[in-house]
């Protein structure tokens, strides 16, 4: 077999085998553009290296040999040679980008010998000693493991000693003086004396960098981006170019748009005299691409051209990482640019309207779990706000948390349930934890292209970073903005989109869609076939959701209109009437309320079907907690021993009460109430309830009709099980329906329909259908029903551990299970339309506004979704990517 795939022969399609970094390194050389030399080890090599318990084997090293063979050829330099040495990077590159989570090593080739052959040949002593001390440490840490701090230490040493405060005042000697203490580290650290083998540091390498695929950073990114574990790393090989001989030399990252706000024109940042990772490590604050050119206005114009060349060629945005070579202009790595959602929104149109892309293709280019961040909350513009400082505005949002300076800290002050902004001097691939614990970040070091930057925007995180009036003492935990002092714990708040440092906590405000957002959710609506609908329960939610672009309710919850406060008195005098005159004088006094709920809703939705659902929760649910009681009638008791005269009449008066209240709560009490006294049972049990529902819907719709509006209420029967559930409740809906009609003169249409929420209904579905009008698949109960798991108790208790397991792919009440509760689905969809074709179905559950589910629905024909309003847009542009 064949393990290793010079640059020449690969492409840009490759990238399971060649990795995303490898697969591009061939697709710029193949296009002529001037990229070093090298050769691609492929993700193959990485399977093969662990199934031989973590060693290459002799055939794929002997492959590798040859590889560096040609490599010595194509560069006219020897690997190991004194005289004019070749030096590679040895460099990480999954097929998917995991920006730093992996390993490499520059300047790999470097010995005592041939660091004299570098100086010699390039006549530049310092260049050479600084090449191999850069390598030392990184293979020292990347490859030997040994902590970087170590090695930052030397050097703070070394620079003391010989009294010099940059890296840029060391001079040749002052390098060696630090090689030399280097190499004691690393032999006292490890046993060892440094490799002087290139080819043992070769192996040595490649082998580490495929052992980096499984390091902690690496296994947390995959899993918070849904990335498989099978995948493995290639390894790239590459002939080194070097951006620190000089002024004339130097190294960057950029954009060809801006990957925060997607504004067209090239975006980036570099440094003079520099190694790529001094970029990209945030050690050095980097100069804006605009200054280069003045400071290399022929290389700048040669970028601006291959960023245009590489932005047509990809058909999207390139991010874009590059060395100047003594004036000449080398390309490192170019990939899809990661980018918030509002970058991707607006460059997704933006290539339409150049003719790059189609609208097909620009509703693919946004990820629908990526528009959460679109509504993301900003900083209320009508709020004072006190700016402490102002850092780059690196990733959009606003945030307000505690301060915390370590990423551990982060994570575990949010499991307590705090909110908390990390703030660090720069963040590494070790934070990864941190930064998603954290509501936002902020740092002091670091650009726009800055670790933290990236990793923030690719989470949809506020990111603050390179603030340089921050100034953070690990020591005294407390932390300088301009002058004022803060410790960990307090509380301060960035803006991302601003780059504004603002003290204490702020006021949010959700953002508007932005016009790009409209024309992108407007080719959507174009292609896609389910309709979506709003889960909403209020005027105001129902309005919103309709600013969203819903196309009617889904699901309304009657019961929350239970809940308000003032209601819950007589709510519980309905439940704990004695009698039935009792409980019609409590539902009399409920009636015009919940007239005035519909009529509110189906007044926000006029002309747009509303779902209303019949009371669904056990009657428990609005009574006092039965321990609480048991406790209150224990107090009473004992007060009573102590009081006397009036008082202990009182306290036996309200003993009595609470007993018998305590009597009713406990003849309510359900040991399952999930399983219990609730759904249409209620309706079976008490049809006085749902017929005062029902008279509320029609009479609200009578009030709207007669006002000239367009009342669609379709009344939904929950948690049916069996046909005749369903029959008698639709009778007892028409016949309400049939006496308003009787006592207006004005007949309301509607429909009737159930939810299909339990695993009966849905293999019964033939039969329930001859009475349903409509099927909603109400999937959170669907999926507890089905799988037997209490939801309550599943995501508290055991859900993780089957997930973190591999037992189940992921948790079924965030993304539909398909071969399960899927099935049933599908089995009550094809069963309903058998017996009526006309039957509409849709899906209420949390499911419907979940990327994955949606399709789903849409493979199985649905008409419709229904989600929370904030994800109404998510659905519609999730809804357009199944169809096209
Ligand atoms: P990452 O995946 O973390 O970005 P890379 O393999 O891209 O790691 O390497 C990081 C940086 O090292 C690059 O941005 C580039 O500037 C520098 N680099 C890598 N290979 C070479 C090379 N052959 N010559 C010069 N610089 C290199
Ligand atoms: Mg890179
Ligand atoms: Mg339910």
């Amino acid at each position: 077999s064949q393990w290793v795939y010079p640059f020449e022969t690969g492409r840009a399609a490759d990238k399971m085998l060649l990795g995303g970094k490898g697969a591009n390194l061939a697709e710029m050389t193949r296009a002529g553009l001037p990229v070093p030399p090298g050769f691609t080890i492929g993700t193959p090599a990485c399977h093969a290296f662990y199934e031989q318990g973590g060693a290459l084997s002799a055939e794929m090293w002997s492959e590798i040999e040859t590889a560096v063979h040609h490599l010595e050829e194509a560069a006219g330099k020897q690997f190991g040679g004194a005289d004019n040495p070749l030096l590679v990077s040895v460099r990480s590159g999954a097929p998917i980008s995991m920006p730093g989570m992996m390993d490499t090593v520059l300047n790999l080739g470097l010995n005592d010998e041939t660091v004299q052959g570098l100086a010699r040949r390039t006549q530049n002593e310092r260049f050479a000693y600084d090449c191999y001390r850069r390598f030392i440490q990184m293979f020292g840490d990347v490859v030997l493991g040994l902590p970087h701090y170590q090695f930052e230490q030397v050097l703070d040493d070394v620079k003391d000693s010989v009294g010099v405060k940059d890296d840029q005042q060391m001079r040749a000697e002052d390098w060696q003086k630090l090689i030399a203490r280097f190499r004691k580290l690393v032999e006292r650290e490890t046993g060892r004396p440094f490799p002087q083998n290139p080819y043992e540091q070769l192996r040595m390498a490649i082998e580490a960098v495929f052992r980096s695929w499984n390091n902690q950073r690496a296994i947390v990114y995959r899993k918070i981006h849904k990335i498989s574990d099978e995948l493995g790393t290639a390894v790239n090989v590459q002939s080194m170019v070097f951006g620190n001989m000089g002024e004339d030399s130097g190294t960057g990252v950029a954009f060809t748009r801006n990957p925060s706000t997607g504004e067209p024109g090239v975006f980036g940042e570099y440094l003079t005299n520099a190694q790529g990772e001094d970029v990209v490590a945030g050690i050095r604050t980097p100069k804006p691409i605009a200054q280069l050119a003045d400071e290399m206005p022929a290389i700048y114009n040669q970028f601006l051209q291959v960023c245009d060349q590489l932005e047509r060629h990809y058909k999207d945005v390139q991010d874009i990482e590059f060395t100047v070579e003594q004036g000449r202009l080398y390309l490192l790595q170019t990939r899809s640019a990661k980018r918030t959602a509002e970058a991707a929104v607006r460059i997704a149109v933006a290539l339409v309207n150049e003719g790059l892309i189609d609208q097909k293709t620009a509703l693919t280019r946004v990820d629908p779990d990526q528009i959460d961040q679109l509504l993301h909350p900003r900083i209320d513009p009508d709020h004072e706000v006190d700016v402490l400082a102002t850092g780059l505005p690196a990733s959009p949002g606003a945030a307000s948390g505690k301060i915390v300076l370590s990423a551990d800290d982060a994570e575990a002050r949010a499991k307590a349930g705090e909110k908390v902004l990390l703030v660090r001097t720069e963040t590494t691939p070790e934070d990864i934890h941190g930064i998603l614990a954290a509501e936002g970040i902020l740092t002091s070091r670091g650009g726009m292209t800055s670790h933290a930057a990236v990793v923030a925007r690719g989470m949809g995180k506020p990111c603050v970073c390179g603030c340089d009036a921050l100034q953070i003492n690990m020591r005294t935990k407390t932390v300088q903005i301009g002058s004022h002092t803060f410790r960990e714990g307090d509380v301060i708040s960035i803006d991302g989109a601003t780059g504004r440092v603002l003290r204490g906590e702020v006021a949010h405000v959700r953002p508007e869609l932005s016009e790009d957002f409209r024309t992108l959710l407007g080719w959507a609506d174009e292609v896609r076939r389910l309709e979506v609908r709003a889960n909403a329960d209020n005027p105001e939610d129902a309005e919103k959701a309709r600013a969203f672009g819903a196309q009617g309710i889904g699901l309304c919850r009657t019961e929350h209109m239970f809940m308000a406060p003032e209601r819950v008195p007589v709510v519980q005098s309905m439940i704990l009437a004695k009698t039935l005159e009792e409980r019609n004088a409590a539902l009399a006094r409920l009636l015009p309320m919940q007239q005035g709920d519909f009529y509110g809703i189906l007044k926000a939705m006029d002309g747009l079907p509303v779902t209303i659902r019949l009371l669904d929760p056990p009657l428990h649910e609005f009574l006092p907690n039965l321990e609480q009681l048991v406790a209150h009638q224990a107090a009473l008791q004992t007060k009573l021993q102590y009081v006397s005269g009036l008082e202990a009449e009182q306290t036996q008066q309200e003993l009595e009460d609470v007993s018998a209240l305590l009597g009713q709560v406990r003849q309510l009490h359900e040991l399952n109430p999930m399983l219990g006294h609730r759904g249409c049972r209620l309706g079976v049990t008490f049809p006085e309830v749902y017929e005062m529902q029902a008279r509320a819907i029609f009479q609200a719709a009578v009030q709207l009709l007669r006002e000239g509006h367009q009342p669609r209420p379709e009344v939904m029967i929950p948690l049916v099980g069996h046909r005749e559930e369903l029959r008698r409740m639709k009778e007892l809906v028409q016949r309400v329906a049939a006496a308003v009609a009787e006592e207006t003169g004005v007949t309301v249409p509607c429909i009737v329909g159930t939810m299909i929420e339990v695993p009966r209904a849905a293999v019964t579905a033939d039969e329930i259908a001859q009475e349903a009008e409509f099927f909603s698949f109400g999937t959170n109960d669907l999926t507890q029903t089905t799988f037997g798991f209490s939801r309550d108790d599943a995501e508290g208790k055991f859900l993780h551990h089957y997930t973190a397991e591999k037992i189940l792919p992921e948790n079924p009440f965030a993304v539909l299970d398909e071969s399960g509760v899927g099935k049933l689905i599908h089995l009550a969809a094809e069963l309903g339309r058998g017996v009526n074709p006309a039957l509409k179905l849709g899906i209420c559950g949390e499911h419907g506004g979940e990327k994955n589910s949606i399709r789903f629905c849409h493979e199985q024909g649905l008409h419709y979704v229904s989600c929370s309003p904030f994800r109404v847009p998510l659905a519609r542009l999730a809804a357009a990517q199944a169809a096209v």
